[in-house]
Order: structure tokens, then sequence, then C-alpha cells
């Protein structure tokens, strides 16, 4: 059976709406290293196209790695690292070793200290019983780190010994949708394998790779790309390729400050209201895509605001579609004494320096927030 080299779909002739078609003349013309229809249209015209959601069939694709002696990589977004825990992923790749990767370093401006998220990141993974054996913070499109995975799968035998133990067979590349996967495996086949260009389909769209890639790490073992996962307490489940563009970040992040009086609400886009309430003053840093809307208001007039702008100012969501899906509020409150940051999946994190006040985070409710104390 052959497969799309850009996404993994398995190709089919007879169907263009469907995944993995590719016109008869196209195989005649190319034999098996064929792009899919799909692939086709995302890398030469940008297209858009609407994600088929299911978390079951994921489960499905990667259960048996856990039946396996292999490697996982789990990639992470430094953007959302308490989403990038794929829930319940012990079950599904077993006791096999874990090689954290946190990607898009590159986004983060300097100032951020990097070595905190990685002990943040430490103590997640500990958290979900995973065998880490190691947390990487890179650029996938600036880093390799095909190094890193041969010094992690062959040991020498003994001291001085040419003979080497291969500790693992396959290596999967597994982490939540858009983590930057694909652009990983790329930058491996160019570097490494010398490959001339980007051969799996890569985009800001959810779901581009469909299925297992393969490419051969030696003669008995393959580096495998899988699908992404879409994780349903990220937004990124619920709004469209539209919305998406403008929450992930494409370069460095200019970090947006406000010196906040209490009783200040600001709304991030029509996605999240956030309230300062208390007697101090309040400094509030935002660490998300400099492309995503921020209203300041006072608090009295927030309800009005939300009623005559959403969809105008207060975007993304654009569309009643999308607002529908996220319709259904939940409210975590918080006392901020000192420094505080608040990760919300999907949108990025929140600096809050104050000697005392209180923080009120409205977002949809399947959406994950997390507080730390402390972390910066
Ligand atoms: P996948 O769905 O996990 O395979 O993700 P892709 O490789 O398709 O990447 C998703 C998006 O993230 C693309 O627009 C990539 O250009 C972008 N991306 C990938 N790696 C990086 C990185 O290191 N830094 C930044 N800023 N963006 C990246």
């Amino acid at each position: 059976m052959s497969r799309c080299i850009g996404c993994g779909a398995k190709i089919q002739t007879t169907n263009p709406e469907k995944i993995g078609y590719v016109p008869e003349i196209a195989i005649i013309e190319r034999g098996e290293q064929v792009y899919c229809k799909r692939c086709y249209d995302i890398r030469h015209h940008n297209a858009l196209y609407t994600p088929e959601y299911d978390t079951k069939m994921y489960y499905d694709k990667i259960k048996n790695i856990k039946d396996e002696n292999a490697l996982v990589i789990l990639m992470i977004d430094i953007m959302d690292i308490f989403g990038g825990f794929i829930p319940n992923l012990s079950e599904y790749i077993g006791n096999n070793k874990v090689l954290i990767v946190v990607n898009k370093i590159d986004v983060l401006p300097k100032s951020v200290n990097i070595k905190k998220f990685e002990e943040l990141i430490s103590l997640i993974s500990k958290r979900k019983k995973l065998n880490v054996v190691g947390i990487m913070m890179i650029s996938a499109r600036k880093q390799d780190v095909i190094a890193r995975i041969s010094k992690l799968k062959y040991a020498a035998k003994k001291k001085y010994s040419h003979e080497k133990e291969v500790r693992f067979d396959n290596c999967y590349i597994i982490g939540c949708a858009s983590v930057g996967k694909s652009t990983f495996m790329n930058m491996i086949g160019k570097i490494t394998l010398n490959y001339p260009s980007d051969v799996i389909t890569t985009s800001n769209q959810y779901q581009t790779t469909q299925d297992f890639i393969k490419w051969p790490l030696d003669q008995r073992s393959y580096l495998i790309d899988t699908p992404g996962f879409i994780n349903p307490s990220h937004y990124g489940a619920y709004i469209d390729n539209k919305s998406l563009q403008v929450l992930i970040p494409k370069k460095y992040i200019k970090v947006r400050t406000y010196q906040l009086n209490p009783d200040q609400t600001i709304f991030i886009g029509g996605l999240a209201k956030i309230k300062f309430d208390g007697e101090n003053k309040i400094n509030v840093s935002f660490y998300i895509s400099n492309e995503l809307y921020l209203h300041r208001t006072k608090t009295i007039q927030a309800d009005k605001i939300l009623e005559t702008q959403q969809f105008k100012l207060l975007v993304p969501p654009y569309t009643e579609e999308e607002a529908l899906k996220l319709n259904e509020k939940t409210v975590y409150n918080y006392e901020i004494t000192g420094t505080s940051d608040i990760f919300i999946s999907g949108i990025g994190f929140i600096h809050i320096t104050s000697e005392k006040c209180n923080v009120e985070v409205q977002v949809p409710k399947p959406i994950l927030v997390e507080k730390i104390d402390g972390f910066m």
C-alpha cells in the first residue's frame, strides 16, 4: 500500500474529496513518491482544510507502541506546556523511554529564563508517570536532535569496546497538533539524511499529518512521525483556521505589559476575560501572540463591551459557529500575593505581580488553566 510522502495517508485514486486522493496519471508519472491532493493544495496554494476530530482514532493509532521497545519523543509547544502532555499517554506508550522535546523556544523573548521552563516541565512529567530520560529545549526550525537520539540508542557494551548495545528500535515523534513534529522531521531529513527539501507537509493548520510517516533510522528501525493529538483542553479544538492563525505566534513575542488599577478587566480577543481586583497596584505582562488583540476596560463596563464588540473588536472567534462551541464558560478565582503566572492552553501565559490582588479568569469550560506561584 503506497502512502503520501507528505502526510502518510494511504493513497487512493477514486474519491478526490477523501483523504489520500492522487489522480492516476500522477502515479503513472511519478511512481510511489507522490503527494496527495490535500498536501499538494496546502503546499502550493495554502489551502485550508477542516480536520476530522476524533480522540479515539488517535489513541487507536498509537496504542501498539507500548508493545515495542521504542523511544518516544514527546514534542511540546513552549506556549502550551501543560496542554502538551497528552492525557493518559502512559497507557498507550507503556514504560518506553520518553525524551521530551520542547519546541518553538525562538518565540520567547530573551528575558525569559528557559531553565525555569525546563524545571517546571520536569515537575509535570513526574506527575504524569512518564519514563523521562531527558528534556531538550529547541527550535525545530533551527535544530536537529538526531545526535541525541543516537546517543540514547547506542551504548558501548563494555568500556572501550566497539561493540554497541542497541537500546531501542523505532523512535516515535508524538505530540499535540501543530507543535512542530513535521518541521522537526524535515530538519532531520535535510541535515542527517541529505533530503534536498522539506518532504513532509507542514502548516499552521491542524492534522496535516494523517498517518505514520516512516524514515529509516538504521537498517532495522525507523524514525516515525505521527498524526497530531487535538487536545480538547486547547482552543484549537473549537476554532477554525483563521482564528488559529491569530493564536499561534509566528515570531518572537513582544511582551505587552499593563499597570492596572483595581476593578479593571482585560479581554483576550473574544477568547478569555480577566478581571483584576484588590487594593494594590497590579503589574500584568502578556506572553501571547502579537496578533492577539487585548482590550482593557473598567470592570463596570466589561459586559457592555462584550455585548457590542463581540466579532468586531473582540476577535477571535470570528463566527457565531465557533462562539457557540465555546459558549459554556467557567471561572477560576485566584488570590495573588507576589508573583504568579497563569497558563491558558492555546493562548500562552500571563505574568502577574502585586502585593495582593484577586484575579478572575473566565474561559470556555474545556480550556485548561493552571496557575504557578513564583515561577519567573
Ligand atoms: P505538526 O502538526 O506537529 O507536524 O507541526 P508542523 O511541523 O506542521 O508545524 C506547525 C507550525 O509550527 C508550522 O507553521 C511551523 O512552521 C511552525 N513551527 C514549527 N517549528 C517551529 C519552531 O521551532 N519555531 C516556530 N516559531 N514555529 C515553528
